[in-house]
């Protein structure tokens, strides 16, 4: 299997080896969930996330599955106020909103420029609007919805990798230099900045997942992110199995994912979290289930607990 070359080649490949969508409703959230995580001051605060059902990014990245999880046509007017009124009738207060949406938030197509304001009304109270954006679409949507917030406006956006060319290879559609652009207008705007991470993507062994990694997280804190989430890097959409079976993706160890961590956690600047999600089905060794609790325990706390080592993933040197 060759992988193709071009964004247009790749978008072919990349859709046709999809499976089926979910089926949605564009007036019923996907998901919604309250959960804790420690804020800016190192003091936990507590989150309403809601997953919005909305229109299919136009982007065609190699590694994702959250199309699977999106509308075929552009999400209705009122559809997405009405989500946010579902979910939160069902949830308690929470001190930040997290409005992810399988895509870009300022992807008008995904949610319409015309229901900010309703949106914005619906989450008035919040302390902080988190939202996802692919950083070709931050702009002056970005700061419309700003002045339209009581709430301090963070944007999370999916970096992925600092290494250009893989970066390219991943079919993201933009640059490490118009990355670090977008992140400049977002600090002079006063709107933080939130970066997802993946740990081993597709086209890195296990040694160049772990550099990069690492190399990635300095990156991104430098060009101002607040908070990084660690991706473990997972299968499920079809080309990552293509990617898998000609060798060119494998998941990552769970103790690559907890030295990035680690990496993290023992600098001077942002929160790290790693993505749990999920994360039992990396469990590659007997002392899985334990590193998977401490890596819990370091989100928690933003500490490093001492090495676990074991003789098989992670010996005494
Ligand atoms: S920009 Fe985000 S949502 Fe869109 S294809 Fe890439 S990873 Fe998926
Ligand atoms: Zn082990």
């Amino acid at each position: 299997m060759i992988y193709p070359a071009g964004t247009r080649d790749r978008k072919l490949w990349i859709e046709g080896l999809r499976g089926e969508k979910n089926l949605l409703s564009p007036w019923l959230p996907v998901h919604y969930l309250h959960e804790e995580e420690i804020g800016p001051n190192l003091a936990p605060v507590t989150v309403n996330t809601l997953f919005i059902a909305n229109k299919e990014c136009a982007f065609r990245c190699v590694m994702c599955d959250l199309w699977k999880d999106t509308l075929d046509s552009d999400t209705p007017l009122g559809a997405v106020p009405a989500q946010i009124d579902y979910a939160l009738e069902r949830l308690p207060p929470a001190h930040w909103i997290k409005l992810y949406n399988s895509g870009s938030f300022f992807d008008g197509h995904a949610i319409p420029v015309s229901d900010y304001a309703a949106i914005a009304e619906k989450v008035r109270g919040f302390e902080r609007v988190i939202v996802e954006c692919h950083p070709r679409l931050i702009g002056q949507r970005t700061l419309l919805f700003r002045d339209m917030l009581t709430a301090k406006l963070e944007v999370a956006m999916g970096l992925e990798t600092a290494d250009g060319a893989t970066l390219e290879k991943l079919n993201k559609g933009f640059t490490l230099q118009q990355f670090e652009e977008k992140c400049k207008l977002l600090q002079s705007e006063n709107i933080a900045i939130r970066v997802f991470l993946l740990v081993r993507p597709p086209f890195h062994n296990e040694i160049q997942g772990l550099e990069w990694a690492k190399r990635s997280l300095d990156f991104a804190l430098q060009a101002g992110a607040e908070v990084c989430c660690l991706i473990p890097v997972r299968g499920g959409n079809g080309a990552m199995e293509a990617l898998h079976a000609c060798g060119q993706y494998a998941p990552p160890s769970l103790a690559t994912l907890e030295k990035v961590q680690r990496h993290g956690l023992g600098g001077k600047h942002g929160r790290i979290f790693v993505d749990g999600w999920g994360l039992h089905q990396f469990a590659d060794c007997e002392c899985s289930a334990e590193r998977i609790r401490r890596m819990m325990d370091m989100n928690q706390s933003q500490q490093m607990l001492p090495v676990l080592h074991c003789p098989q993933c992670w010996p005494k040197v």
